[in-house]
Order: structure tokens, then C-alpha cells, then sequence
């Protein structure tokens, strides 16, 4: 592993560690292990922007979840609709924790 990938899975760890490796939209425990023949499992750690990156979103910690691969591939086909305000609604939950 390179210097700078490493660099990179010790930020993803730190988010995946401060979310307690719990998806913020549908609460499943995540893994960082993908099966055996290459594939991505649904529960797979990902990071999720809040607000979407081409949406103004900015790229600091506090715009991050950790998040299963499975609803960043839903959240990521959809715009609006029931995922959106269900994430704002989380987002909002959290503003506390997120922002000490
Ligand atoms: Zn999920």
C-alpha cells in the first residue's frame, strides 16, 4: 500500500469509527472485507456526502457518513424523494454530535 493510500483508509477509518461502522440511513452494521471473488458486499463501508459534492456539499468531515454500499447506490440514482428527506432528517439529528 502507498504512502498516500494508507493516508486515505486512516480518514475513511476515522468517519467509519466516529459512526460506530453503523450505516446512517438504514442503521446495518458495515464491513470493511470484500467477498471472496472481488465483489462489493451490500453491507460494504462506503462515505456518503450529505450534501451531494455537485451540490454545494463541502468535502470536510462533517459532511460525511459512513454509509453501506447498498443506499449510496440507491441515494446516488435518486435526487429527491423519500431518501433525501430521510437523510436530512438524520443529518439534523446528529447536527449535535457532529459538530462538537
Ligand atoms: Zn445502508
Amino acid at each position: 500500500m502507498s504512502k498516500n493510500a494508507a493516508y486515505e483508509k486512516r480518514l475513511r477509518n476515522r468517519i467509519f469509527d466516529r459512526d460506530g461502522w453503523k450505516c446512517y440511513l438504514c442503521d446495518r452494521v458495515l464491513t470493511d472485507i470484500k467477498n471472496t471473488d472481488g465483489s462489493v458486499p451490500m453491507d460494504y463501508a462506503t462515505i456518503d456526502h450529505v450534501i451531494p459534492r455537485s451540490n454545494g456539499g463541502h468535502n470536510r468531515q462533517t459532511n460525511k457518513r459512513a454509509c453501506c454500499w447498498s443506499c449510496n447506490n440507491i441515494k446516488g440514482s435518486k435526487s429527491v424523494g423519500k431518501s433525501i428527506r430521510k437523510i436530512f432528517a438524520v443529518s439534523n439529528h446528529n447536527k449535535k454530535e457532529v459538530n462538537k
